[in-house]
């Protein structure tokens, strides 16, 4: 079982389409979008941890742990250390953020299927609001 961590943003979509796609196979995908976008982003933390995943939020509002999408066909889904030795340059501006875990990354270039609605997650502080 892996994880899709969120905000509400993208929910309505993802619940009615019932698929987690890459960023860029979103509709209003731009160009020069960064290149984490060309992933789905997973994890195998059930409790998630903010920074160990990166969703700090650092420069957006959302809360990125809102929401929890349960992914059970990880077929396509490899882990980010695996993939990440194809993008060097990449793997050296994530990994480094403070308290990254990226052995809790697992990544997908193709859509993934999701079987049953966000879970509403409580915030953990209020920080998290
Ligand atoms: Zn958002």
């Amino acid at each position: 079982m892996l994880y899709h961590y969120t905000c509400s943003h993208s929910i309505e979509g993802i619940n009615e389409q019932r698929v987690l796609l890459p960023g860029d196979q979103l509709p209003m995908a731009q160009l020069n979008m960064p290149w984490t976008t060309q992933f789905v982003w997973l994890t195998d933390m059930a409790v998630p941890d903010r920074a160990s995943l990166g969703l700090t939020s650092n420069f957006i509002r959302c809360d990125r742990l809102r929401y929890c999408y349960l992914v059970t066909e990880t077929a396509e889904v490899h882990p980010w250390s695996v993939v990440a030795r194809d993008f060097p340059e990449l793997r050296g501006q994530i990994e480094q953020a403070q308290g990254a875990r990226p052995a809790h990354w697992f990544v997908s270039r193709t859509p993934v299927p999701v079987h049953m609605p966000a879970v509403h997650r409580i915030p953990e502080s209020v920080m998290d609001r």
